[in-house]
Formats: C-alpha cells, sequence, structure tokens
C-alpha cells in the first residue's frame, strides 16, 4: 500500500488491479485508517481519468453482496441519487412517488458528508424506523411496498461505507472521481435499469459552480454508462435550502407534505422533473 500511495502521489495513475488491491484492503481491514486516509487525499489531490474512476468504482461496486431481483421486474428497477445540499429531502418523497408508479425503487444512501444532510439520518428522525437491511429484505420490502431506502453495511458496498465516513473527516468530500465512486458504487451495486443524477451547485452544495457541477455530471454520465446503467444527470442549482424546513425530523414533515399534494414549490417541482 505505500508504494501504490507514494505512486498517486506522484501524480501517477492507478491499473485496475492497484485500485482492486486498494478497495482489498478497505474493505478485509488489513489497511490500516492512516494509509486510507493518505490514498484518499492523493486522489483529491491528483484526480483520476476516467479509466481510473471507472476501476475504482467497479471494485467498490462488489466490495459486497451482489443484489439481484425477480426477472418480472426487468426495466422498472429504478433510482435517484443526489450529490447533496442543505434541505434536500427530494429521495423521501420521490422514491415513494415512483413505487405508486410501478416502479421498483432499492435505494442504498448515505450519512451527512460535509455540511450537507443525509438521508438515512432524516429517516432515523421516525422512531424504530431501521436504515440497515439485508438484500433479502430489501427483495422483500420492494416486493410489499416498492421502494426502500437503506445504508451501505458490511454486506452492502462495505468499501464505500468506510470511505464515506473517511471523506467527512479527512476534507477530502469536495473530489469528482470519489464522489462518482462513492455514488456509483451504490447504484451498480443496486442492479438498476436507470438511474438519475441531482447534481447541485451553489452555496448549499458540494459544488460551489455551475462549471463544476458539470464536470462532476459528465464524469457520473460516463462512469454510469459504461457499467450498463441508464443514467441521466439534472443539474440543479442550491445557493438556498431546498424547501422551507432544514433538520431531520422537519424535513421528513416537509417530504410527507408534498406526497399529499402540499409542500413548497421549488421541492414539488424538483421532485416531478427527476421523476
Ligand atoms: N452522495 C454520496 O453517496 N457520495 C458522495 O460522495 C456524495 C454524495
Amino acid at each position: 500500500l505505500p508504494t501504490l500511495i507514494r505512486q498517486k502521489r506522484d501524480g501517477e495513475r492507478l491499473e485496475d488491479a492497484e485500485s482492486r488491491r486498494t478497495v482489498r484492503g478497505v474493505t478485509e481491514g488489513t489497511a490500516q485508517q492512516g494509509q486510507n486516509g493518505a490514498m484518499l487525499m492523493a486522489i483529491r489531490l491528483r484526480g483520476m481519468d476516467a479509466g481510473e474512476t471507472l476501476a475504482l468504482t467497479r471494485a467498490m461496486a462488489v466490495s459486497g453482496r451482489a443484489l439481484s431481483w425477480p426477472p418480472a421486474w426487468h426495466g422498472l428497477v429504478v433510482d435517484k441519487h443526489s450529490t447533496g445540499g442543505v434541505g434536500d429531502k427530494v429521495s423521501l418523497a420521490l422514491a415513494p412517488a415512483l413505487a405508486a408508479c410501478g416502479c421498483k425503487v432499492p435505494m442504498i444512501s448515505g450519512r451527512g458528508l460535509g455540511h450537507t444532510g443525509g438521508t438515512l439520518d432524516k429517516l432515523e428522525a421516525i422512531p424504530g424506523f431501521r436504515v440497515s437491511q439485508s438484500p433479502e429484505e430489501m427483495c422483500s420490502i420492494l416486493e410489499r411496498v416498492g421502494c426502500c431506502i437503506v445504508g451501505q453495511s458490511e454486506e452492502l458496498v462495505p468499501a464505500d461505507r468506510v470511505l464515506y465516513g473517511l471523506r467527512d473527516v479527512t476534507a477530502t468530500v469536495d473530489s469528482v472521481p470519489l464522489i462518482t465512486a462513492s455514488i456509483l458504487s451504490k447504484k451498480a451495486a443496486e442492479q438498476l435499469s436507470a438511474l438519475v443524477l441531482d447534481v447541485k451547485f451553489g452555496g448549499a452544495a458540494l459544488c460551489p459552480t455551475q462549471e463544476s457541477a458539470r464536470e462532476l455530471a459528465r464524469s457520473l454520465v460516463e462512469v454510469g454508462t459504461h457499467l450498463g446503467i441508464r443514467t441521466a444527470a439534472v443539474l440543479s442549482r442550491m445557493d438556498q435550502p431546498l424547501g422551507r424546513a432544514v433538520g431531520n425530523a422537519q424535513e421528513v414533515l416537509e417530504a410527507l407534505e408534498c406526497l399529499d399534494g402540499g409542500g413548497p414549490p421549488d421541492l414539488r417541482q424538483l421532485v416531478t422533473a427527476l421523476g
């Protein structure tokens, strides 16, 4: 690992097998957290080309169990993911809305990252809500309800679980290859047919400018397409919080209002556009 970290630190690219070795160290716990943090910072500072980003995403996607769905769901398994923004409760309204339209939405989501809130933290404002579900439990929830929102776990994309938490405390959140690999490793594990990405820009988002959001959207669509997922991205402005509510329990209530036909217009508009 020190050789791979030095290689990336000095601006060389990681070969596919080297990315796989790096991710194995994360998942199996053989790499020290200091080594993982150093590799994240090297990637944050030196970047990755499209091929490296794809290899990292693939290695992270297969770090846990692959999900599989009944053949009858072919073409119906879809998802949405956001790059994150303050007050962004779109997933809480959109996943059930898509389920009501007959889609299956096996959303693997995340916790708060940087200054943006996390969908899992919001759901845990509901007493007794469990965001950790096995692949079998996910399948049975999708059968009955049509959507589920769960977290990364020992079974589900464990590499992202470790790296996501580490990025949050090592100033390595705002990196195009790391965001791409984090989001798409979760989506690849879900075995999706189609994916829409809400790439946010502005003061309340991870990308400060529209140009940086466009660069991230291009990376996400390119890697998603190579993974065999029909992928589209929407750029949305985030100079102020989405809707009126900020705070986990308040955001759940606002998402429920939206599902009831009310809620703030900017939230309703984004949920509809992404849907
Ligand atoms: N959402 C994720 O899942 N990962 C990121 O890196 C950013 C937003």
